[in-house]
């Protein structure tokens, strides 16, 4: 829960009943509790690198906010560790007076992202992360990683992507890749 200490919960006194006023605040905070539940997750310590911008309107303050952390996790398909970026982006109306529109309200002269900005970072973190868009996965026999031992790789329980990318690497030299992006937008 946030409280008036929490760094992601803004003064905003020299802003209200001042329409046309804007501020920026760009700041890092540490992450007090984890976000995300999943293989990857933006862990309690990791770094929050914060952009707001503060306007006063008529009703309010609005919030730009962008915010930028890496979540930490791993492959879904073959395990191994892999730290991957996440970025997002929203802007929220914080109401002096709560109404039908107005979800957020200025509380004691602050606006609170807190809860905000959790909820943006974990609605972006992917359920099904990869180390890279071709990982191969494991092996199912021996359990080791198929990216480091493309020689277990048979076409009985070799995945399409990694053929495709057996396919690219074979044919590097010769020229064009037409046929591993057509690949790659299938995927899609
Ligand atoms: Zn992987």
């Amino acid at each position: 829960m946030a409280t008036k200490h929490s760094p992601l919960n803004l003064n905003v006194r020299d802003l209200i009943n001042r329409p046309g006023e804007m501020r920026e605040e760009q700041f890092t905070v540490d992450v007090a509790e984890q976000m995300g539940e999943g293989l990857v997750a933006v862990r309690s310590g990791a770094a929050l690198d914060v952009d707001a911008r503060l306007e006063s309107v008529h009703e309010g303050i609005l919030v730009t906010t962008e915010v930028d952390a890496v979540a930490e996790g791993e492959c879904g398909r073959c395990l191994i560790d892999i730290a991957l970026p996440v970025e997002v982006e929203f802007q929220e109306l914080f109401g002096y007076h709560s109404g039908e529109a107005i979800e957020y309200e200025v509380q004691d002269d602050h606006v609170d992202l807190e809860s905000l900005i959790r909820d943006a970072v974990v609605l972006a973190l992917p359920f099904q992360p990869v180390c890279r868009p071709d990982c191969p996965g494991l092996d199912p026999e021996t359990g080791l990683r198929l990216a480091d031992h493309p020689e277990l790789v048979t076409p009985e329980h070799s995945d399409p992507r990694w053929a495709a990318l057996t396919g690219f690497q074979a044919s590097e030299d010769s020229g064009p890749d037409a046929e591993s992006g057509a690949d790659q937008q299938r995927e899609r």
